[in-house]
């Protein structure tokens, strides 16, 4: 699994996201290295993590074939230009962000272009990670689905927890922590 042809590749990613715009010509240089550091030879070897949810996602998810709803792809709300690439079969992994000397330069009209333009080193930082995948995290089916002890609703994949200071459980992380939403009327 290679990017060979980064035209074609972005304009899938601009057909997706709707637009063209620098996070889709720098969503397409992150995941075309992320590609040839972990080599996987099959979408099933490959697990992606990005780290936000701004334009740059949208291309990583299409210029690598990862989904959320297939769990080979990971969001973690960092706030960063950055994705991480695994390699299940071979057990490596690469970190691959902007490169922080580049932000300045990369802004304005010109950015979608010259972004599919500069060389790698000058563009991107990657390096050589770690990342520790509980099995409930891998793609197929729920190993373990519980009930919430406080809700009632279903938790599935590990998501459940003991509440440390009563033992209570197992509770979902709404009930434990606290959710983004109130209940209203
Ligand atoms: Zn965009
Ligand atoms: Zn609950």
């Amino acid at each position: 699994m290679f990017i060979t042809n980064v035209r074609e590749t972005l304009q899938r990613c601009v057909d997706y996201h709707g637009h063209f715009c620098a996070g889709q010509s720098l969503g397409v240089r992150i995941a075309k290295k992320g590609l040839e550091l972990v080599a996987p030879e099959d979408l099933k070897d490959l697990i992606v993590f990005i780290e936000n949810d701004r334009c740059i996602a949208d291309a990583v998810l299409i210029a690598t074939g990862t989904r959320l709803g297939r769990r080979n792809l990971k969001y973690v709300d960092y706030g960063r230009m950055a994705a991480t690439f695994i390699n299940l079969k071979k057990d490596i992994a690469w970190r691959v962000s902007l490169n922080p000397s580049e932000k300045e330069n990369n802004s304005g009209e010109d950015a979608k272009e010259k972004v599919l333009t500069v060389s790698d080193e000058e563009l991107l930082v990657w390096q050589k990670v770690k990342v520790s995948l509980k099995k409930e995290d891998l793609p197929g089916k729920p190993l373990r689905t519980v009930p919430c002890a406080k809700c009632g609703e279903k938790i599935f994949d590990g998501k459940d927890a003991v509440d440390p200071a009563t033992g209570d459980g197992p509770l979902c992380r709404a009930c434990l922590g606290g959710s983004y939403y109130e209940e209203v009327g």
